[in-house]
């Protein structure tokens, strides 16, 4: 059995985009599932618009998702280099071949003949296809005499129509006629490859065996269909994955928020969860199973499962995966991910077991990790701003007064702070010392004095990270304000 060797191949003309890396993560899953290889190969011939910052926003963006590729433009193979730039000697070879196989022929219109023989099929209706003009030995000879003309190589569609079928394993058949395909450029007059052309020699010299890509690319398939039969070359297999739309189903843009991978790992997602969630973009796992690692799913996948229809990008999807990766993520890993997102505070204040026990405290309602500021907000600083309900209402009640006096004279006086176990033990001996009053309204207090919230991390933990003598400040610090108030 052959090899399954599948690849992506982005254009380095903008940052990692969400589409690309869904692909991506397609042929990744393919080719673990087959023992394959996974390929990256950089396209910018289209040399105007590709950029070496994009190339690197494609690496890096691809390493976060854990997509790591086994040959590519950083990974020698055998069938390298990786990035089409380097490869033209490569194109302008096989374009030879096509030339001297008949396929191909030299095309000397100008770009203003071109555009006025486009006008004129817009005029009258039609679709635009070349003339072929060119394709006539004695007009191209003619033109070729005025040298300011450079040439474009066109490959020739076979003069007698016929139905090319594909055989898309998303899809299922897809007929195209080659009556409606004209002459396509496949080196332009600059000396590059077309698109069309370039995918093409690279696919097959690469021996690529699965095109796993997105439905944008379909009207391109049938032309490069004709080139692989012209070149007497196997076929590679189709798979045409659904377009992923913004839940307007309108194209996914900037408009609708982030579109770059890197922009929402900045934002606060997790690579994993953005991973998971984009696996199940167009993609179902058989076991209905939608939480999982990479090579789970790399277990699970076939393309059958790949829906042919549009995926809707839905953001509580992705806020949802996101919250049960933050709560399942080891404590120091998750510390990791959280440092940049808390870099307004002092952090040297707490060791990193603290600073994990923080993290915790405040995880479970967490969606995105640029909530974090917020929600660790009380555990900074000496006092804690208290809000308007807080100040007018809590700390106003005769219990709270009870409950915070009695707490710093008895409680915090005597209270070890040894562990956040044998504190919880205090708090509740603490607690049914003060009876009649309720617990809830006990813990109401202390949690509204000490952390300026009514609602929050588990209170013995929260007091523990404190520690006893920030506790104390707060403490008083409410006391004194409620003393103010009443005088
Ligand atoms: N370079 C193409 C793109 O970025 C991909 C070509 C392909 O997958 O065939 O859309």
């Amino acid at each position: 059995m052959t090899e399954v060797r599948v690849r992506i191949a982005p254009s380095p003309t903008g940052n990692l985009h969400v589409g690309t890396a869904r692909t991506a993560l397609f042929n990744y899953l393919y080719a673990k599932k087959h023992d394959g290889k996974f390929i990256l190969r950089i396209e910018d011939t289209d040399l105007e618009r590709s950029e070496a910052k994009y190339i690197q926003d494609i690496y890096d963006g691809l390493q976060l998702l854990g997509l790591h590729w086994d040959e590519g433009p950083d990974k020698e193979g055998p069938y390298g280099p990786y990035i089409q730039s380097q490869r033209l000697d490569l194109y302008r070879e096989y374009a030879q071949k096509l030339v001297a196989s008949g396929h191909a022929y030299y095309c000397y219109c100008t770009v203003e003949e071109l555009d006025a023989e486009k006008q004129k099929s817009m005029e009258e209706k039609r679709p635009y296809i070349y003339s072929r003009r060119c394709c006539d030995e004695d007009e191209a000879t003619r033109l070729k005499q005025d040298e300011s003309r450079k040439p474009t190589l066109r490959f020739k569609i076979p003069s007698e129509p016929e139905s090319i079928l594909l055989e898309d394993l998303v899809r299922g058949e897809v007929t195209f006629e080659s009556a409606l395909i004209g002459d396509f450029v496949i080196m332009k007059s600059n000396g590059t490859p077309s698109y069309n052309f370039a995918v093409v020699v690279d696919d097959l010299t690469m021996k690529i065996t699965h095109i796993i890509r997105g439905e944008d690319h379909i009207p391109n398939t049938p032309k490069q269909m004709l080139l692989y039969q012209a070149l007497g070359a196997q076929m590679p297999a189709f798979a045409h994955v659904g377009m992923i739309l913004a839940p307007d189903r309108s194209k996914l843009s900037k408009r609708h928020g982030a579109t770059a991978v890197a922009e929402f790992i900045r934002q606060g997602y997790l690579p994993e969860a953005f991973g998971n969630f984009l696996t199940l973009l167009g993609w179902s796992p058989p076991d209905g199973q939608e939480v999982g690692t990479l090579a789970h799913f790399a277990s699970e996948f076939t393309l059958s499962r790949i829906a042919p229809n549009p995926a809707i990008f839905d953001q509580d999807k992705l806020n949802w995966l996101n919250g049960i990766t933050i709560r399942a993520m080891e404590l120091p890993t998750l510390l990791e991910k959280a440092r940049p997102f808390l870099s307004g505070y002092d952090l040297s204040q707490y060791d990193d077991t603290r600073l994990q026990m923080i993290l915790e405290a405040v995880r479970e309602p967490i969606t995105i990790l640029s909530e974090l500021p917020d929600a660790v907000s009380y555990f900074f600083g000496d006092n804690v701003a208290y809000t308007d309900e807080i100040r007018n209402d809590v700390l106003q009640t005769e219990d709270s007064l009870t409950v915070l006096e009695r707490f710093k004279s008895d409680f915090l006086a005597n209270a070890a702070f040894s562990s956040p176990e044998e504190l919880a033990a205090e708090v509740k001996a603490f607690a049914n010392n003060l009876k009649p009053l309720k617990m809830k309204s006990i813990m109401w207090a202390i949690r509204a004095a000490v952390t300026g919230r009514v609602h929050g991390a588990d209170l013995s933990k929260t007091l523990f990270i404190l520690g006893k003598d920030r506790v104390n400040h707060r403490v008083e610090d409410a006391l004194q304000q409620i003393a103010t108030r009443s005088a």
